[in-house]
């Protein structure tokens, strides 16, 4: 899951991300940072950004100004890729513009519009619930005034709504209302036990919590999307590519330390 939208293409030359490890000045043994401390997630961090350039570059955009509206993309983004995610979006706001349409259109009409994003049933009963409990608290279907909210406020409210889950609060909470946070998918998850800032078996939940109080804020949203493109491209899943990757001599799988 990323906040990024499949027209908004990755800032990695390739599109394969694949970085030039001739520009990076490999640590020696004796200065290498211990695994997971501070200086070990910025190095990791810094080093990324020279090859996607989402922490110095940040990308224009990744909200529309209406919270709502992440939320609910997020919402849709569960359990499909980014690509229906995208369909499922564009299909109910061209049919429903506004998410008052959206709050009274049949269960039956919102689960075939979401239809492309899976789960139409499951979505559309959250979405309906969502929008009926925002529109009865906040006077209307919107978030726009949640702006104003402390990061404890908005992290309280969200995590109450059904089907809202930590990475979801903490995707709205960073892209939509500017608030420090730092969501966990697979791909920064799989790079955080990789690398080592995460051991093999802890949960995204407990891996989002420990980023959260190392990096500091203004390295979050450009630290998780750098993360992201890196697990897309570089330290895939199934066959990372060591071998291109920027991060060898920092990094606790490929030195045969993993847990
Ligand atoms: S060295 Fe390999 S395992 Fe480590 S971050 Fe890079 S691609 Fe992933």
């Amino acid at each position: 899951m990323s906040r990024m939208t499949t027209k908004q293409a990755p800032r990695s030359s390739s599109g394969a991300g694949s970085p030039t490890r001739g520009a990076i000045s490999e640590v020696s043994p004796k200065d290498k940072p211990e695994y997971g401390s501070i200086d070990h997630i910025l190095l990791a961090l810094d080093r990324l950004d020279l090859i996607y350039g989402y922490d110095s570059v940040p990308p224009d955009s990744l909200s529309t100004g209406e919270p709502l509206d992440g939320l609910m993309l997020t919402l849709l983004s569960q359990n499909t890729n980014d690509r229906n995610r995208d369909m499922a979006y564009e299909s109910l706001r061209s049919h429903l513009p506004t998410w008052g349409q959206a709050a009274r259109a049949s269960h039956t009409e919102l689960a075939g519009l979401i239809r492309s994003a899976g789960l139409g049933g499951t979505k559309a009963s959250r979405m309906k619930t969502i929008l009926d409990k925002i529109n009865s608290d906040f006077g209307g279907c919107t978030l726009v005034s949640m702006k104003s909210w402390c990061a404890r406020e908005v992290r309280s409210y969200l995590s109450g709504l059904p089907g809202i889950g930590p990475k979801t609060v903490a995707c709205v909470m960073l892209f939509d209302l500017g608030l420090p946070a730092f969501p966990v998918d697979t791909h920064v998850a799989r790079v955080s036990r990789r690398l080592g800032f995460a051991s093999e078996h802890d949960s995204p939940e407990k891996i989002q919590l420990f980023l959260e109080s190392a990096v500091p804020a203004e390295r979050c949203k450009g630290g998780h999307l750098n993360m992201i493109e890196h697990g897309r491209h570089t330290c895939r899943a199934r066959s990372p590519r060591c071998s291109l990757c920027t991060l060898p001599d920092i990094c606790r799988y490929c030195l045969g330390l993993a847990a």
